[in-house]
């Protein structure tokens, strides 16, 4: 592995400050396509994950104070800051996670529109009046802000998270700590810059970076967290819930998926290829709700098949900063690529077949490349059918009517996303209805709307992100009883 030349260095930011960690330790960030080390950041420990609950505690109570409308004042300073150099945002993004440019481009300006979306609902943050069964009562539900908030963050969609976690805790009035992941740290510093453009009262916004295990486990156990909100895998969710439980605090999940795509006979075979594959190979297959498994008819697997890999076999795939007009980089590390290879390796051992890819290019040894690839004679029940695959890799099985292929989509501990590909509108609306997942795409890629409602069911998470349901999940309710006298106001 060669060394950078030059090594940038990234900052926690605790209180309003950029600081390092408090023993100076740090770690290093490699260029997945390279092998490179780009950066180096704070490894922080307990004691600096403390710090930056107790600037968010101290901070919490004026920021609540502040109007609605004030807040997403501030909203929307940071997302002018963001759309400043948004290149730069992309390539470091790109450097780090591996995703096309193309890719980082749209994420850097969705964080800000996201960000922007979620500070207009400064004048609909709405309670509610219920009626009482006294006559002379009035009852008031309000929604207050939770305290302080932890967000941690996964590697896959690193900077737009931190927006989804931070701009609605942010305007219903509750401060953060965000922790990105280890292996994609320098967009959260270059997000912290941004937040500091801004002027953010100290101590509203906090990023601190460190492993999992320390300031992750601190921030799901340390008794000022009012909620802790996690994108990541089951095992990460569980661990956090565990800790989480010691305090009685929320958790918020959005944990790892299988979405499972279903193509009838009567599907429009090219839209079902085309947003099939660009949901598989979208960031390397490295996506939540991706599709990760097709069921389709018997009586058009052939023509299905032969057209899905072709068009599979033709994606193209490198360093994305050096070419653009790619379809995917590299896989974000090689641990990542390690589990992807096992995972083709076993599904052969079981019986699959590989019809393109399965195999690393012995030409690029340098990055963690790895070839979109189709898998034929796959079964219900195969762990590479079961399993979440976070790659480009398609297992295929085949089905004999509509009932069986939706009890084998049902058929998962996850419950994320799934789509269906059909131009009967009533093979489409039982789907609607039978498809227990907490998303579902119509002839349609997979990818959710910031007005929606991003939640999965069954061992995918808890809660959600998004909308005005998203919004919600960072507020607690107070009911309030107001009595009154019927005669008030009236000469006695
Ligand atoms: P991960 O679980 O390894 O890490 C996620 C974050 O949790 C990182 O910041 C990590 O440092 C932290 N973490 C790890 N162990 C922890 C612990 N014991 N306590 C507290 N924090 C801990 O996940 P990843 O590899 O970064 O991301 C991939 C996973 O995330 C996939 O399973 C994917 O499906 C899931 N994901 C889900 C969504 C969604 O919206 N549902 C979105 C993106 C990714």
């Amino acid at each position: 592995m060669a060394t950078a030349v030059a090594l940038r260095r990234y900052q926690n930011y605790i209180d309003g400050r950029f600081v390092d960690a408090q023993g100076g330790k740090t770690v290093k960030v490699e260029n997945p396509s390279t092998g490179q080390i780009v950066s180096e950041v704070p490894d922080s420990s307990i004691e600096d994950t403390r710090e930056a609950i107790r600037a968010a505690e101290k901070a919490q109570g004026d920021w609540e104070k502040l109007a609605p409308i004030e807040r997403a004042g501030y909203l929307r300073k940071i997302a002018a800051a963001l759309r400043k150099d948004p290149e730069h945002l992309a390539r470091v993004i790109s450097e780090e996670q591996g995703k096309v440019l193309g890719l980082s481009r749209v994420e850097a300006g969705f964080t800000a529109d996201y960000i922007d979306y979620m500070a207009e609902w400064a004048r609909r943050l709405e309670g509610e009046v219920v009626t009482s069964d006294r006559p002379n009562e009035h009852i008031l539900m309000f929604r207050h802000a939770i305290g302080v908030i932890g967000g941690i963050v996964p590697w896959n969609f690193p900077f737009f998270v931190i927006a989804r976690k931070v701009a609605p805790a942010l305007l219903t009035g509750n401060t953060i700590v965000i922790k990105p992941s280890s292996i994609t740290p320098n967009n959260a510093g270059e997000f912290a810059k941004a937040v500091a453009e801004a002027g953010l009262p100290a101590g509203v916004f906090n990023l601190v970076c460190g492993s999992g295990a320390v300031v992750g486990q601190e921030l799901a156990s340390n008794p000022s967290i009012g909620m802790v909100s996690v994108t990541g895998s089951v095992d990460t969710g569980v661990r956090v819930m565990e800790a989480a439980a010691k305090n009685i605090i929320k958790v918020n999940l959005e944990l790892g998926g299988s979405a499972p795509a279903i193509v009838m006979a009567d599907a429009d075979m090219d839209l079902a290829v085309e947003s099939i594959k660009a949901s598989r190979v979208i960031n390397t297959g490295q996506v939540c709700n991706c599709a990760d498994r097709v069921y389709v008819d018997k009586r058009v697997a052939d023509e299905f098949t032969e057209k899905f890999v072709k068009a599979m076999s033709e994606t193209k795939y490198g360093d994305p900063l050096v070419d653009e007009g790619l379809d995917m980089g590299p896989f974000v590390s090689g641990d990542q690529l390690k589990l992807v290879e096992g995972r083709v390796k076993q599904a052969v051992a079981d019986g699959a077949t590989v019809l393109t890819g399965g195999k690393r290019d012995a030409g690029r040894p340098e990055g963690y490349f790895y070839p979109a690839t189709v898998l034929g004679n796959c079964r219900q029940g195969m762990p590479i059918v079961r399993d979440e695959i976070f790659g480009p890799v398609m297992p295929i099985v085949t089905f004999d009517d509509l009932d069986e292929a939706i009890t084998y989509a049902n058929d998962s501990v996850y419950g994320l996303t799934s789509s269906i590909y059909t131009t009967n509108l009533d093979v489409a609306m039982r789907a609607c209805k039978e498809i227990k997942f907490g998303e579902t795409y119509i002839n349609r890629e997979n990818f959710e709307a910031m007005q929606g409602f991003h939640a999965g069911w069954r061992k995918s998470g808890i809660g959600g992100a998004d909308g005005k349901h998203g919004l919600y999940e960072n507020t607690r309710t107070h009911m309030v009883y107001v009595s009154y006298d019927l005669a008030a106001g009236n000469k006695k």
